[in-house]
């Protein structure tokens, strides 16, 4: 496997970034009292590489930077983490694969310290190409908060991208569990959210609908640039608060999602569903061919 890292250097005084320097992506280089092992305290992104080029960089910038504001960590200094990621991306690519990622990841650092912990590791993706053109199943399970839990409790962090990615791993085995490839959050109070690492996408007729961002979810890179193609298209685009029954009326649903782009929804909760292979195809053509 051609993994390509680089450890994001901070100055123990300041607890700024100051560069980084790429090692051995097999070498140790977490200490185990590190908060990202102990308590998954810190926030990361997942950046495609794409024949090339880097997809979505200054969005998934701004993201950490939201991310790490909403766990009080400290700013990350994005001038240093773009150069970073901009570094493996080119390693990466020159391995001369087609599509990869780069996953970046912000820690509380070691128990103590003065300084976090960073670091931007570059991996080649897997082939895609069944989920993207035959689509997959998804059950809809209980997230167990109401959609207006980001403004009721915002120390659940609902809608950052925080490394405690366990619950969305174990609704993954429950879904599995019942047959199904993925799932489809739903709040307690029955509205649609997203998936345990994507965004969800509605079409009726020409009209491109996503759960809003307000309701606790991850906003999106992929659905942003998505809906700014579909516009380019002639399509209308809308941000909703959506019911499984909105689900069950589309015309076409898809998960979409740095890497591995759009999928189609071909069956909800054991019922089979209509597949847009056409704009499926478009869709993919389209988040594959961007540059930021
Ligand atoms: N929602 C969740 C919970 C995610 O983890 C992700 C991506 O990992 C997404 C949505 C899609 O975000 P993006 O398109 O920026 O990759």
């Amino acid at each position: 496997m051609s993994a390509v890292l680089a450890m994001i250097d901070f100055s123990p005084e300041t607890g700024e970034a100051t560069g980084f320097h790429l090692v051995d992506a097999t070498s140790p280089q977490l200490r185990v009292d590190d908060l990202a092992a102990t308590r998954g305290d810190g926030v990361f992104e997942t950046i495609s590489v794409s024949y090339g080029r880097l997809q979505a960089l200054d969005a998934h910038l701004e993201r950490l930077a939201v991310s790490a504001r909403m766990l009080d960590l400290p700013a990350p200094q994005l001038g240093v983490w773009r150069e970073a990621i901009i570094a493996v991306g080119d390693a990466l690519s020159a391995t001369g694969l087609d599509e990869g990622s780069v996953k970046v990841v912000l820690t509380r650092g070691v128990e103590g310290g003065t300084a976090p912990t960073g670091w931007a590791l570059g991996l080649p993706s897997p082939d895609f190409t069944r989920e993207r053109t035959e689509g997959i199943s998804v059950v809809l399970l209980d997230r167990g908060y109401r959609h207006d839990v980001a403004s009721t409790s915002p120390w659940l962090l609902a809608g950052a991208k925080t490394l405690s990615y366990a619950v969305n791993r174990a609704a993954r085995r429950e879904a599995e569990r019942r047959g199904a490839d993925d799932v489809l959050f739903v709040s307690s109070d029955g509205y649609l959210l997203e998936g345990a690492v994507s965004s969800l996408l509605l079409l009726h007729g020409d009209r491109l609908v996503t759960p809003r961002v307000d309701i606790g979810i991850l906003a999106g890179t992929t659905q942003a640039d998505v809906f700014a193609w579909a516009e380019s298209e002639g399509l209308q685009t809308g941000y909703e608060l959506l019911r499984p029954a909105d689900l069950a009326s589309a015309d076409a649903a898809w998960f979409v999602s740095s890497v591995r782009h759009a999928t189609p929804l071909r069956e909800v909760d054991g019922v089979a569903r209509p597949i847009d292979a056409g704009l499926t195809a478009r869709l993919n053509e389209a988040l594959l061919a961007r540059i930021d």
